[in-house]
C-alpha cells in the first residue's frame, strides 16, 4: 500500500474586518477585539480539516503609518486573544507594500496563497478565502479556490460593489460564522461529488 501524501485544504481568512473589528490602520495590540464567533468559527474550520492562515493586507506600513514591528505586536495580540478561547492558527502572512509597489502579494494578488502552498502543503483547489472586501474573495478565485465575502467590517459597502465586478463571489456570508458553516457545508457536498464521479 503506497502512502500518498494528502495535500491539506486552507481555508484563508482576513483579518481586519473578519476576525477582529476593523480599526482603520490598527497599529496598536491595545486596540485588538476579536468578533465574539470568530474563535469557535476557527475552532469549527480546523475540526473540519482545514489549516487555518490569515493572510492580511498591510498597506500602512508602505504609507509609513505604522511599523513591521506594530503590525507583529498586533499580530501577536491576536494570536495570544484566540488561544485564549482555545482556536490556533496555522500561520499569518501579510504584504507591507501598496497599490503603487505593485507587488505579488497584494490581495486579491495569489502571492501569499503561493507562499502557502510552499509552506504547508496546501491543495488550493479545495481551498477558500474569507473577508470583508472585493480583494478578498478575488484573491480566492484568483488562487484557484473558492472566495467568500463577508458582511461584518466593509463588508457591506464592498457588497454594492460587486455588480461592477466581472467575478463575483463564490458566496456572501453575514459574518465568519456563516462563513465556516457553508464551508464545511460546501466541502462535503463537494466530497461527495468527486466520489460519485469514481
Ligand atoms: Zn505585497
Amino acid at each position: 500500500m503506497g502512502r500518498e501524501s494528502i495535500k491539506a485544504p486552507a481555508v484563508f481568512l482576513d483579518r481586519d474586518g473578519t476576525i477582529i473589528f476593523d480599526r482603520n490602520y490598527l497599529s496598536s495590540p491595545k486596540r485588538v477585539k476579536l468578533y465574539s464567533f470568530s474563535a469557535q468559527s476557527i475552532n469549527r474550520l480546523r475540526t473540519a480539516g482545514f489549516k487555518i492562515i490569515i493572510v492580511t493586507n498591510q498597506s500602512g506600513i508602505s504609507k509609513g503609518m505604522f511599523t513591521e514591528e506594530d503590525l507583529i505586536k498586533v499580530n501577536e495580540k491576536l494570536l495570544s486573544l484566540l488561544k485564549a478561547e482555545g482556536a490556533k492558527i496555522d500561520f499569518i502572512y501579510y504584504c507591507p507594500h501598496s497599490d503603487f509597489d505593485n507587488c505579488c502579494c497584494r490581495k486579491p494578488r495569489p502571492g501569499m496563497a503561493l507562499r502557502g502552498v510552499k509552506d504547508f502543503d496546501i491543495d488550493l483547489k479545495k481551498s477558500y478565502a474569507v473577508g470583508d472586501s472585493v480583494r478578498d474573495y478575488l484573491f480566492g478565485f484568483n488562487m484557484g479556490g473558492k472566495g467568500i465575502l463577508v458582511l461584518t467590517g466593509h463588508g457591506r459597502k464592498q457588497q454594492s460593489t460587486i455588480t461592477y465586478e466581472k467575478i463575483k463571489p463564490f458566496a456572501v456570508c453575514k459574518t465568519l460564522k456563516q462563513a465556516s458553516d457553508f464551508i464545511i457545508k460546501d466541502i462535503v457536498k463537494t466530497t461527495v461529488f468527486i466520489k460519485s464521479v469514481f
